[in-house]
Parts: structure tokens; C-alpha cells; sequence
């Protein structure tokens, strides 16, 4: 049995919803379908997600609201049109957005539902184009397929009793078609993900329904061992295990929502990335465990926009609590640190630049020198890390060696290096302005 989650670009006309109908048309394992709003058709144009935040603001500031709506309801029209299902459909999607703008919901609570529609209307659009191609399917609210949720709006965090629910949809017959991104509290409040959470749902439904296969439907035939808009047609990723695509995920490697993979994750069922537009392409595995002999390092990914604030000390590997109060000092102030390499008489702490404010830092560095009398402070801004991933390192020698030495050929120094003992990565910070060179240098060592 397998879930087949189906991402915005893949609902964003007629024409891919056509597409969709005969992925699933094609496996009866299919059992389970999870859909996002409908995304962008062409560059330039706007998510319906976006369509329906904006519909949001224009309630909350009291103004007018009916073209916004007309807007929206055009975008649901045109697909339902041209799919030729029942105008009932659209009759639904409207009666949803005039009853959730004029319910008494204020706030957050109103943003979500309002939000949600977008992944409720392509769930039951999805749900009837497929019943016109002779398939048995259904539309399942998330609340009676049992996504039961904390009541934290937008950024929802799945509760542990929706696996046992879920887990009785295994016996349905039909295609159940859920809309992705949102879930309900106990109190029966709608609440929705984090943005992009409709990959969340599909691996929350994966694991409720112990399915043997959760497949993620995009637009890229894979995952590329490096970002395809740095290098051009980079090798593709074939299998990676969910710690590998754990770590590319936290540097900037788009596809995937790395939350989104934690039910699938725990409950050890199998992700495959999957292309709508070329389906035949097999696609990246994600699993948790790799035949030993593949590959050790399985990609290179890259953020920009850290700060390293540095402090030294002479004896400060002696002096016991230096650390702890450091770190301290950065809670106390409400910041997250990324990483803390520390020398003998100095310690680095990497911090993304959107966790510093000008009066947080003021604050930081105040505090620091008069709590901890350093004798150098200072915070360094526009720094990229690169990691260097995969779990074979932990068995192979020279993957530092290697990387070193592809910096030093493309002349870039490096400011910091960090390996964890999981080995499953290793990192280094440069400056920014350089990011793109490493990447390629790394890239040209480890790929070419
Ligand atoms: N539609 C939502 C968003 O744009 C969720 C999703 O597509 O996964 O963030």
C-alpha cells in the first residue's frame, strides 16, 4: 500500500491534475492521496495559498474582500471547467471561503481556515476528476481521517493519538484523497502547518497507515547531490537515508520539508521523490538504511547568512562554566546557536543571522564582556557554511583531506570546520562571496 503525496505544482491546472489522475489510475497500491493547494502554474504567477493569506489580511484590515474571493474562485473555476466535473464542486469551495469569512473566528484562528482552503478545494476536486476516470475514490477530511494536532496556529505539531486512527483507514476500499497542510485540535479548532506542511500530512498518513511506500510527488525527476542552479544537470541522488537527507535538508536543500520526514522517519517507512511530469524516472529512495558499499559522501549542500560571534580567553579551557554561561547569556536573550566550535582559549558561536536584532546583539556583547571578562569579542557577519554529507564518511578516510584540498585549489580560506562524531556530515565556514566557487570545487572532487 502506498501514500502518493502530490506537491502544488502538480494541482496547479487541469492539466496536472490530468496527470495525477493517471499516476494513480496506474498502481492500485495507491491507496492513500494527499494533495497541496494549487501552486504556481508559470513563474510570476501566484500560489492559491498566497491568493488566500492575502484574502486573510484584506478581513482583518476590513476591507473590501469580494475581488480577492472572485480571483480565487476564477483559479477553481477555470480547473473544474476544463476537468469537466460537477459544478458542485465550486459550489462547495465558495460556500467555504463565505462561511469561514463570516464566522465569528478572529485572529490566527481564522488566517488557518482560511488558509487551509486551498488544500481542501484541490482534495475535493482531485477527488471527483478521479471518480470521473472510473476510480472508486473519496474525499477524507483530515478530521475523519483522524490528523489530530497541537493547537499551535501555523505551526501545528501532530499529536500521537492520530496514528491509531489512521491506522482504521487501512481498511477502506476507496482512494481516500486528504487535503495536506492542516489538522484539528482536540477542540475540534482547524490548525495548519508550518508553510509547505502538505509534506508533513503525507508523512504523518504514511505512518498512521504503516504504509510500505510514501511517495513524494514534485516536479524534478530527484534529488541533485548538489543545487542544480550552481552546477548545471548535476549527477542525481539515487538513495539517501533520512539522516543524510536530514542534514542536506538543514543547509538550504530545497525539496524537502526536513520536519515533514520525522512520522515517516520513526515509523521506518521508505520515501521516494517522485517527478508528476516524468513519472517513469525512478526517483530518490530515502531510507533509513544503505548497503555499505555505496558511495560515502552523497551530496554538497550550502546556506548563506550566518554570524560567527568569537570570544577568546587566555585559560579558558580551565575555567569551568566558561561555556555554559556564554550559551546562557544567548538563551537568556531568546537566541538559537547553530554550532559552537571552540579552541583552547577561544570558543565560536555560529548564529543565523535572522536570530540577531542590532539591540540583541548590543546586548549579547555587553553582557559577555562584563560577565566573562574576555579578552577578545567580536561578531563577523556574512558567513556561508557548506556541508559535505553522507554516512559512508564514518567508514572512510581522507573525506576531510579531499575537501580541504578543494578549497585550497580554488584559493578560498576556511574560516571554520565542525565534523560531529555522527560523521554523517562535515561542515565548513566561509565567507559568502565565495560560496559558489567552493561549491564548485567540492563539487569537481567529489562528483566529477
Ligand atoms: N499550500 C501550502 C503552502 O503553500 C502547503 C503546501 O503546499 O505544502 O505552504
Amino acid at each position: 500500500m502506498k501514500v502518493a503525496k502530490f506537491g502544488g505544482s502538480s494541482v496547479a491546472s487541469s492539466e496536472q491534475i490530468k496527470k495525477v489522475g493517471s499516476v494513480i489510475g496506474d498502481d492500485p497500491d495507491r491507496k492513500f492521496v494527499v494533495v497541496s493547494a494549487p501552486g504556481k502554474r508559470f513563474s510570476g504567477d501566484t500560489k492559491i495559498t498566497d491568493l488566500l493569506i492575502e484574502l486573510d489580511e484584506l478581513a482583518e484590515d476590513n476591507k473590501d474582500t469580494q475581488h480577492k474571493v472572485t480571483e480565487i474562485m476564477k483559479r477553481f473555476s477555470e480547473i473544474v471547467e476544463e476537468l469537466q466535473v460537477s459544478k458542485t464542486v465550486l459550489d462547495s469551495i465558495e460556500n467555504t471561503i463565505h462561511s469561514t469569512l463570516n464566522s465569528d473566528w478572529t485572529g490566527q484562528m481564522k488566517t488557518d481556515a482560511l488558509k487551509s482552503i486551498g488544500e481542501d478545494s484541490s482534495a475535493k476536486i482531485v477527488s471527483e476528476y478521479l471518480k470521473t476516470q472510473g476510480l472508486n475514490a473519496e474525499y477524507v477530511n483530515p478530521q475523519d481521517a483522524g490528523i489530530i494536532v497541537s493547537n499551535e496556529p501555523g505551526n501545528a505539531q501532530v499529536l500521537p493519538e492520530s496514528y491509531e486512527k489512521l491506522y482504521t483507514m487501512r481498511q477502506k476500499d476507496s482512494i481516500s484523497v486528504i487535503p495536506g497542510f492542516f489538522g484539528y485540535a482536540k477542540s475540534g479548532q482547524l490548525i495548519t502547518f508550518p508553510r509547505g506542511g502538505s509534506d508533513i500530512t503525507g508523512s504523518i498518513v504514511a505512518a498512521g497507515v504503516q504504509a510500505d511506500l510514501y511517495e513524494n510527488f514534485t516536479d524534478v525527476d530527484s534529488v541533485y547531490v548538489v543545487d542544480p542552479r550552481v552546477i548545471e544537470n548535476p549527477e542525481e541522488v539515487t538513495k539517501l537515508t533520512y539522516k543524510e537527507m536530514r542534514e542536506l535538508s538543514y543547509s538550504g536543500f530545497g525539496v524537502f520539508h526536513d520536519e515533514a520526514l520525522m512520522p515517516a522517519f520513526q515509523a521506518e517507512i521508505p520515501v521516494c521523490i517522485k517527478n508528476t511530469n516524468n513519472p517513469s524516472s525512478s526517483g530518490t529512495m530515502i531510507v533509513s538504511e544503505k548497503d555499505p558499499d555505496t558511495r560515502c559522501v552523497v551530496g554538497i549542500a550550502a546556506d548563506t547568512g550566518f554570524s560567527n560571534l568569537y570570544v577568546s580567553k587566555y585559560l579558558m579551557n580551565r575555567e569551568i562554566g566558561f561555556g555554559r554561561r556564554l550559551l546562557q547569556i544567548l538563551e537568556e536573550e531568546g537566541i538559537s546557536f547553530e554550532h559552537a566550535p571552540s579552541g583552547i582559549d577561544n570558543m565560536s558561536v555560529i548564529i543565523r543571522d535572522n536570530q540577531l536584532t542590532a539591540e540583541k546583539e548590543l546586548n549579547v556583547i555587553n553582557r559577555i564582556k562584563s560577565e566573562l571578562n574576555p579578552e577578545t569579542i567580536s561578531i563577523d557577519y556574512g558567513f556561508a557554511m557548506i556541508m559535505v554529507v553522507g554516512e559512508g564518511m564514518m567508514n572512510a578516510v581522507g573525506i576531510a583531506e579531499k575537501s580541504t584540498a578543494a578549497f585550497a585549489e580554488a584559493n578560498i580560506s576556511i574560516e571554520m570546520i565542525n565534523q560531529g562524531s555522527s560523521e554523517v556530515s562535515v561542515m565548513f565556514g566561509i565567507r559568502k562571496d565565495k560560496l559558489d566557487l567552493a561549491i564548485k570545487s567540492l563539487y569537481n572532487k567529489f562528483f566529477e
